[in-house]
């Protein structure tokens, strides 16, 4: 049976040496990390999504701000409480939750976000920073960045290895890729990016070392897909119904996790797996980006 990745263990490892960090900042330096969250409107998912956020803001002893405004916010308001923002010495970094109400442009709005503030690494200056890579001086974007940091700590070798992602998103497979493909740790990798455009989607997976699905489909991935010792990190997020007792959505991943378990030599649930991971590397960026407006790194 492979080895499970936890994803909700590691988060608690890295939030428990982000804690740490912050008190210290704190005792040697007498400020925090802030964090802006901003919420449009009251979608249930947008609501529980930023709630958990800000929660574990405080909990690791971040100054929070939820700046939650009506659904009904013009464009222009917006960018001028991003512009408040973007200006306040207390806030290191902003997020503003996806989606938006549909008059309002959300790339105009990310793109409002100073970059050196833009801890969700979704601002085209940081897109770039994480292209050309190097000295990290830009913000990784959480979920590919969670999914390379749960790799390198469960110990999977990435060094030479043959990687296949599939999809290619902006928030997830593009910027993985080529994560995974940079030099140094938690990289290096050769990696295939696959896609609703290739043939012989089957084949590709069935050479990974390591292989990372995140298309959205659920039950997408199939045993026989499977290298026997593979790491398989999940990473979809599908609801397939409703647990009638506690009206709570039932969730799936992309892989047929009982069947690619018995294959895999690693392997994450869903949930359980990367969705923890996406909250502490948005933490993490926070954290790094308050060192950084100290000149501590
Ligand atoms: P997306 O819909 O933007 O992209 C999906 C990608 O998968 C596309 O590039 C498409 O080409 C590819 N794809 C879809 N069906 C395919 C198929 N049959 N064969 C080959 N390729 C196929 O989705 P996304 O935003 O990248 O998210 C993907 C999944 O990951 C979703 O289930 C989402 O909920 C989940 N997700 C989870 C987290 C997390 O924190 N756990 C974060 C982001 C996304």
């Amino acid at each position: 049976m492979a080895e499970i990745i936890s994803g909700t263990a590691i988060r608690k490892e890295i939030l428990s040496e982000l804690k740490q960090e912050i008190q210290e900042m704190h005792e040697k330096h007498g400020i925090v990390p802030g964090l802006a969250t901003i919420l449009v409107g009251n979608n249930p998912a947008s609501v529980s999504y930023v709630t958990l956020k800000a929660k574990t803001a405080k909990d690791i002893g971040c100054l929070e701000i939820q700046d939650n405004r009506p659904e009904n916010i013009s464009e222009q308001e917006l960018l001028d409480i991003i512009r408040q923002y973007n200006d306040d010495p207390r806030i290191h970094g902003i997020l503003v939750q996806l989606p938006l109400p549909r008059h309002i442009n959300e790339n105009k709005v990310l793109y409002a976000i100073d970059p050196d503030k833009d801890v969700d690494g979704f601002h085209p200056v940081n897109v770039g920073r994480m292209l050309i890579g190097g000295e990290v001086t830009g913000f990784l974007p959480c979920t590919p960045a969670g999914i390379q940091e749960m790799l390198v700590r469960s110990g999977t070798e990435l060094s030479g290895a043959e990687v296949v992602v599939v999809g290619r998103s902006n928030i997830v497979g593009k910027p993985l890729s080529v994560l995974l493909a940079q030099k140094g740790r938690g990289g290096n990798a050769t990696v295939t990016m696959v896609h609703t455009g290739t043939r012989n989607l089957a084949e590709h997976c069935r050479r990974a070392d390591v292989l990372i699905v995140a298309a959205g489909r659920p039950g997408l991935v199939q045993a026989d897909w499977i290298k026997p010792g593979a790491t398989v990190i999940d990473v979809g997020v599908n609801r397939i119904g409703f647990n009638e007792t506690t009206g709570k959505p039932i969730l799936s991943g992309d892989v047929d996790f009982e069947a690619a378990e018995k294959i895999a030599g690693k392997i994450t649930p869903v949930p359980g797996g990367v969705g923890p991971m996406t909250i502490a590397m948005l933490m993490k960026n926070t954290v790094l980006s308050a060192k950084r407006h100290l000149n501590l790194c």
